[in-house]
């Protein structure tokens, strides 16, 4: 016989504490104030301090991070126009988990010397988003349109 092992049916359970409905489910909360909200509200810092995420404006999709920022030929944010005479300015960011690089680099008309660019999309909504700047020897960041962006501080 196994019975030793058999899982205990519920008669043999200890009983409710009291058996009866805790007092907390009765009283309706006070509104504010609270505990559980200065609980959610030191969640957010937590999570805003370890994120710290940069969003595409369209979509919302999560792009990069503040983490990521960093700084190239002496700068992190760059002004420049393109031939149309179309002025961008645009942040370094050593990673863009949420960024599509499309079609193949091209070194005309450059703003890094010695970098070639591919366009920048958003994954999520396939929005331009900037440029994915690399050089031969695999050097990689990108730049990406700081208007185009939300950022944690703004948000
Ligand atoms: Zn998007």
């Amino acid at each position: 016989m196994r019975y030793p092992l058999e899982i205990p049916s519920p008669r043999q359970l200890p009983p409710p504490p009291g058996g009866v409905v805790p007092r907390e489910l009765l009283k309706p909360q006070p509104p504010g104030r609270d505990d559980s909200k200065s609980e959610a509200l030191a969640a957010d810092d937590t999570e805003e301090k370890t994120m710290r995420r940069v969003l595409c404006r369209e979509c919302l999709h999560p792009i990069t991070r503040e983490e990521d920022r960093t700084e190239v030929h002496g700068a992190h944010q760059h002004t420049f126009a393109n031939p149309s005479g179309m002025v961008f300015t645009i942040g370094c960011f050593q990673a863009a988990e949420g960024c599509g690089a499309a079609g193949s680099p091209s070194d005309e008309f450059t703003w890094f010397r010695g970098y070639a660019w591919r366009v920048a999309v958003c994954a999520g909504c396939l929005a331009h988003l900037g440029w994915l700047f690399t050089t031969p020897s695999g050097a990689a960041f990108w730049g990406l349109i700081l208007d185009h962006l939300i950022f944690p501080e703004n948000a």
